[in-house]
């Protein structure tokens, strides 16, 4: 239940994502879901040097949220690995295909 009216900052606090004002026991201080390029440099950085201040307050629904907002960007982040790994290889193979399809026209050419 978020808090109405004038909120406590010693028993209330301010969630990063929603902004609503909750009681401690309704959320916990965790990191901020990975769910771009820069805040995965950001978070992972943070949590190497145990910089608890990156730490942010989100109620229990917004943590489930960040969880999948965090999962979606992953599962995007490896198809479009996928998908350059496949372009890396097509691509070349497509040349290599081409050019002796190229050769070949050359060589009939050449009679
Ligand atoms: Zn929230």
């Amino acid at each position: 239940m978020p808090v109405e009216g004038l909120p406590d900052p010693t028993i209330h606090r301010k969630c990063k994502r929603c902004g609503l004002w909750c009681h401690l026991h309704e959320g916990t201080r965790c990191w901020p879901p990975k769910t771009g390029l820069l805040t995965v440099v950001h978070v992972s950085l943070a949590q190497g040097v145990d910089n608890d201040q990156d730490m942010k307050f989100y109620c229990a629904p917004c943590q489930e949220r960040n969880a999948l907002d965090e999962r979606r960007f992953r599962k995007v982040t490896v198809s479009s690995g996928i998908t350059i790994i496949v372009l890396g290889i097509a691509l070349p193979l497509a040349w290599w295909v081409g050019a002796f399809a190229w050769l070949e026209r050359m060589m009939r050419s050449g009679y």
